[in-house]
Order: C-alpha cells, then structure tokens, then sequence
C-alpha cells in the first residue's frame, strides 16, 4: 500500500455499519486495489492502493467492505455520469412518468432525490410540474446538474442536511435515493436523515444492486471501495425499522444486473409487515445470504472466473493480437485489478462520456478514450466491461467499428457476444 493508511478509517474493526452487530463472516476478499472511479489526468501516476474485503453481518444480512477509504478522497473527482446509458435514461423516464402518476401530486408537493447526479431523472418531474431538489456532493456533476435547469445543492446527505431542508422546506412528497445507499459510511445517519424528512405522505424509493445477485450472478465486480454496503431486503428491512420507517414493498427491477427497488414508508401505528416483504427476505435467506459455504463456492468461482480472463488477455497478447475494453466503469476497474493482467495488455478502452475521455484507468495508466479514438485502433478483440448493458454496447460497436473484430464480456464468465 502506498500511503493509503491516512484515508482508512475504521481499518480492522469489524462491527457492522448497519445494525452494530459484532458478528461478520468473510464473504470475498480481493486483495488491494486502486479506487475504482479515480481515472488519472496523467498515465504515470503513483496509484495508492487500499484493501478490499466484502464481508456480510450475521445479525442484518448487510454486506460491507471492512476498511473504509473516507468520502473525501473517494469522492473528490467522481466522473460516473447517469446519462451516458441510454437503456438507463429509459428507465428513470419510466420511473418519474410512473411514479408521478402512482403518487397523485398536488400543489407544493414536491421530490427530493439524494445523489441526483446531473439531473437525469429529476428533469422529468420539472417537465411534469413538479418541483425538485437535488442533493448531489460531487461538485463537477452537481455543476451540470444545475446548467440544465435542476436544483440542486451539493452537499452529502445526512441527518443535518436533512434537518435544514426540513426547515426550510418542509416534507418532500417522494424521496428517491438510487444508487447511493451504497456509498454512504454512515448509513444509519443517513436512513435517520430520510426519517426525519418522512412525513405521513412521503414515500421513498430506495434503488440498488442486490447482493443476492452477485451471490446467484457472480457479479464480483460491483465490489469496489465507493461501495461501503451492499443491500439485500433482510438488511433494509432491519435498518430502516429502527429510524420508525417501514419497508411495505420490494420490486426486482433490470438495472446494474439486477437491482431491487425498496419502497418505504412512515412506520404505522400497528406494525403489520406486508407479506410480499416477508416473503422476499425467506426468500434470501434461502437464497444463501448467511450460508458461509455458499459464499466460500462463490469466492472459489470469482478466482476461476480472474485467472480465466488473465489467461485469456496473456494468450491474445501472445497470438499478436490488439485487446481493447469498451465502456470504463468502476467495474472495469475491479475486473482488470483484481486479475493483476500486465501493463500495455489491454490498448485502451472507450468510453462515451467525455468527462472519462483523456484520461488513465489505474493501475497501469489504460487510455480512455473516444469509439472513433478505438476502432480508429483496429482491435482484434473487444471486452464489454459494462456487462449490464452488453446488448446496447455489442450493437454500437457492430454498427460504427470498420475493421472486423471479436465483442466480449467477462463476467458471470468469459463469453464471445458477437
Ligand atoms: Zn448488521
């Protein structure tokens, strides 16, 4: 590790972030790695690493990464930007057009989104009428946010700011929280921000990949330190009871793999949980959240599954080839760390956002850069890192690259997909 201690906090202990517990079981450790969205200005930085460890508390079911990197040093460039996806833009469409309908608003009701990233979603409740504000702390993307007409204040969202938006503007109608659960350090700070904010009439809507999923998928490479906690029904369940929230229903829906939608509301006078809920967390339990043994296979399957994509690149290298990667989230990152392949492997890989474009996927310094930049390349072989949306990318690259080449994906397994 190369002067990583000074950002760990918490390093070693292992009680759980979301219930207290004491008791945590290993579920996959992948050794140390670089963070996963830090994509360097220059090729030949000095790339700290920090460990990387997922393990599940016994008494709740949330999985969590034992060493916390601080949000100051994770967060203090983020380049994820929602709207690179067309196939997720679809959804948080469909998602405010549905939602908008469901809730039935009126005059002064309005949504509060918690890490509203550049506005994706919120625009569509201003098209509706609907007033907003976003909370977005990385201040680059809470930048764009507000350059398309969102509101937006860029801070992290926790009981204080909860608090002074109270104050200042009383209960939302809806909260939506997607795909951040995940990043927060304290959540039970942040499920008691959301409480405060919770009147009789608020619902919230809490998006995230499963963990489940990566159990039944093999999604290992969801692993990464901006996610501190990986949700399942039984762990939301647990910690959003103790703010006085309640978990009334759970829909399974296609994003990041597999993700789950938590609707939760004021807990009720008599407290009567709902059965489809219930049902859903036997459900995980059967599933294997806390059978250890399950999640041993499942370490033994992502060894396999690194040391298959590590023989593969080396052999291509090998036979002459040019490897390229196409899309450059934070998974590719895990994926292409955790195999530890060699420097100069893997030419470059694209990516559509210009914010990601320039830059140095670490550790070797992997250039990202533009689809024209890459076929302009004349790769043999193209590995789809963004595996959840394989068919959107696979016909992309079908209908612009000139030169023939092979498309790829790698996780649950090494697959050709054109
Ligand atoms: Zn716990």
């Amino acid at each position: 590790m190369q002067n990583g201690n000074s950002y760990i906090s918490g390093r070693g202990k292992k009680f759980c972030r979301g219930c207290n517990g004491l008791d945590l079981f290993s579920a996959l450790d992948l050794g140390e790695l670089p963070i996963a969205n830090e994509l360097w200005p220059n090729q030949n930085e000095s790339i700290e690493l920090f460990p990387l460890h997922l393990r599940i508390c016994r008494g709740c079911g949330l999985g969590q990464v034992e060493d916390v990197v601080t949000p100051s040093r994770l967060f203090r460039d983020y380049r994820y930007l929602s709207s690179t996806s067309t196939s997720f833009l679809e959804h948080a469409r469909n998602f405010a057009t549905e939602t908008a309908h469901d809730l039935n608003f009126g005059p002064g009701d309005w949504v509060l989104e918690i890490a509203s990233n550049d506005g994706y979603l919120l625009k569509h409740f201003i098209k509706l009428g609907i007033d907003v504000l976003g909370v977005e702390p990385a201040e680059n993307v809470a930048q764009l946010a507000l350059e398309a007409g969102v509101p937006t204040v860029s801070e992290f969202f926790g009981l204080d700011l909860a608090e002074s938006l109270l104050a200042s503007r009383g209960r939302p109608k809806l909260i939506v929280a997607n795909n951040v659960m995940a990043h927060v350090p304290d959540i039970q700070n942040f499920v008691a921000g959301i409480a405060v904010l919770v009147g009789p009439e608020t619902r919230v809507s809490i998006e995230n990949p499963s963990l489940i999923n990566f159990l039944k998928e093999d999604q290992f490479d969801t692993i990464y330190h901006e996610h501190y906690s990986y949700l399942t029904a039984n762990s939301v369940d647990k910690i959003t009871k103790k703010a006085g929230l309640q978990l009334f229903k759970v829909e399974e829906i296609v994003t990041h793999g597999g993700s789950n939608r938590y609707w939760l509301r004021q807990q009720p006078g008599v407290v009567s949980s709902e059965k489809q809920v219930v049902a859903k967390i036997l459900q995980e339990v059967e599933d294997g959240l806390f059978d250890e043994s399950a999640w041993r296979h499942f370490d033994g399957r992502i060894q396999e599954l690194i040391s298959n994509f590590y023989n593969w690149v080396k052999s291509s290298i090998e036979a002459g080839k040019v490897v390229c990667g196409y899309g450059a989230p934070a998974k590719a990152s895990t994926l292409i760390n955790a195999s530890r392949i060699e420097k100069d492997w893997i030419t470059a890989i694209a990516d559509a956002s210009p914010e990601k474009q320039g830059r140095f996927m670490p550790t070797h310094g992997i250039p990202i850069v533009s689809p024209k930049t890459l076929f302009d390349l004349k790769p043999n072989e193209i590995i789809i890192f963004p595996w959840n949306i394989t068919k959107e990318l696979s016909e992309l690259i079908e209908n612009q690259i000139l030169a023939p080449a092979r498309v790829w994906k790698a996780v649950p397994k090494l697959e050709q997909v054109k």
